[in-house]
């Protein structure tokens, strides 16, 4: 069985321990992967450090090369690294699946190669002239998440180095195998140091967070884990981008109609099995349509194939863990217990796989767990409404603010419920539709900090005022 090594220097690096990774949708293991140790962490982190003011040093246009390098590599190695996700998280290689995912991390790593950031005469009269420049942070700490596992690496790791940062990544415990040869790769065409690895489990995490030499910490993940990094900070104050959980409200007002939506809606909810931090997790339905548009997600659920998502034509894989089965089917259960009325799915699937079918729940309360709760699986719950104040109402309560979306025959009308959520995003007759260059981040307790854009590359750096007299040196 192979075994997956850090790479630190450029150079893979093995480890006495190792732990497995499995395929969700066949349980089987694809291959050992070496956790790190406490010395092997510090080693990281050192040659992060030793590798940053040369990279800081050269050129802006140099750095730029050196990302279209990178992006080179990944439209190479994209059949490679697809299946590799396809296997190891378990979304579908086509449709909105791991070919879109390596699409979209080739994008994340050209937009950002092409930004710039000017220097910024932030005041200037007859006496002084002030101008903000922009300097790198140092050594950045990121820790992803299992859903997007190398996009989400992406997002983390080029802006960082794009602004003179060098970077040590820990992917997901349950998604390292895909992360660690995107970076083996894609390091080849980098200085050495530029990007360094670490693998294993949260007390991995903490002991990269909690190191003095982290200058910033880029997180997504869970509202719980985002607390723990907030802790692990306080020594070395490191600044911190978290990206945490969401319960995205999509509302549906009476003049939509069923037919044009209902894709947009279901992929809104689905994209990746519903594991997406800004899917739609809970849909508003306005009285007067909520039949047609239960029944048109209906007719998509039951027309989208799900299975192991090597296979062709495989459009929903499964769940990408047994822990998150676990959640997805205790929230769909206490649906049941509460009376509400499982449209079409509603099980897991008997087998080795993490398989649960797409999940529409009606007739439910507001106030139910599967509502108030994130799911992040492929269960959806519809609530009746009659009244859009009442809608925007419950559409704001809970801590989560991440993302949300209004659809509508009507523009303006739409958009003046948008203006009215608590959300860091508001799509309207889309939901979870990003963009490189459109900034991204959580209202309320999703996180804080920006993602993507000039705003995005701006946050990977340390202002810094150069204050110029205008008076003669005396
Ligand atoms: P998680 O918080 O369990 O794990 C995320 C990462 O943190 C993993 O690499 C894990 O090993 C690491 N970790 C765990 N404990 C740590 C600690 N004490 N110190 C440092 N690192 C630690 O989250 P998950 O289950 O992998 O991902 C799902 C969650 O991520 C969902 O809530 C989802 O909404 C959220 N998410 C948010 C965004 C966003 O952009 N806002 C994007 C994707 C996912």
């Amino acid at each position: 069985m192979q075994t997956y090594d850090n790479i630190i220097n450029g150079k893979p690096l093995a480890s006495t321990e190792t732990f497995e990774s499995y395929n969700p949708a066949t349980s089987e293991v694809l291959g050992l992967v070496a956790r790190s140790t406490d010395v092997q962490i510090g080693q990281a982190i050192a040659a992060a450090r030793k590798a940053q003011p040369a990279w800081a040093a050269l050129p802006d246009a140099n750095r730029r090369e050196y990302l279209v390098k990178a992006a080179a590599v990944l439209e190479e190695n994209a059949a490679y690294l697809a299946e590799l996700v396809t296997r190891e998280q378990g979304k579908p290689l086509t449709g909105p699946g791991s070919q879109f995912e390596i699409q979209a991390c080739v994008d994340w790593t050209n937009v950002p190669a092409d930004l710039e950031l000017p220097v910024e005469v932030v005041f200037e009269d007859e006496t002084r002239r002030d101008e903000l420049h922009r300097k790198p942070l140092g050594v950045i700490a990121a820790i992803a998440p299992w859903n997007w596992p190398l996009l989400i690496a992406t997002w983390q790791i080029m802006p960082s180095i794009r602004a003179g940062n060098t970077v040590v990544i820990k992917p997901s415990e349950y998604t390292p195998i895909g992360t660690l040869e995107m970076v083996r790769l894609i390091s080849k065409v980098l200085p050495e140091g530029v990007i360094n690895t670490v693998s294993g489990d949260g007390t991995v995490g903490r002991r990269l967070c909690e190191n003095p030499d982290i200058d910033k910490i880029m997180f997504t993940g869970s509202a719980a884990t985002g607390k723990k990094i907030i802790q692990a900070s306080s020594e070395n104050l490191a600044r911190l981008t978290l990206e945490l959980g969401g319960n995205d409200p999509a509302i549906v007002l009476p003049d939509a109609d069923p037919a044009a939506i209902a894709e947009g809606l279901f992929w809104g909810a689905f994209i990746n099995q519903g594991q997406t931090c800004a899917c739609a997790k809970r849909l508003y339905v306005h009285e007067d349509i909520h039949d047609a548009v239960v029944a048109k997600l209906k007719g998509l659920a039951e027309a989208m194939p799900m299975g192991n998502g090597l296979n062709d034509g495989i459009v929903l894989g499964p769940v990408q863990n047994r822990r998150q089965l676990d959640i997805v089917s205790r929230l769909t259960e206490d649906a049941k217990a509460r009376g509400a009325t499982i449209v079409c799915g509603g099980n897991s699937i008997d087998g080795p796989g993490n398989f649960f079918p797409v999940t529409l729940v009606t007739d439910i309360e507001n106030d139910a767990p599967l509502v108030q709760e994130e799911q992040f699986g492929p269960v959806l719950p519809v609530i009746r409404y009659s009244n859009t104040d009442d809608a925007i109402g419950m559409a704001n309560e809970g801590d989560t603010g991440l993302g949300a979306s209004v659809w509508s025959s009507d523009t303006e009308k739409a958009a003046a419920v948008a203006g009215r959520l608590d959300a860091g995003t508001v799509w309207i007759n889309r939901h979870g539709v990003i963009h490189p260059m459109v900034p991204f981040g959580g209202a309320k307790k999703s996180g804080f900090g920006l993602e993507f854009g000039i705003e995005g590359l701006k946050a990977l750096t340390q202002p810094q005022i150069i204050s110029i007299s205008k008076a003669e040196a005396a």
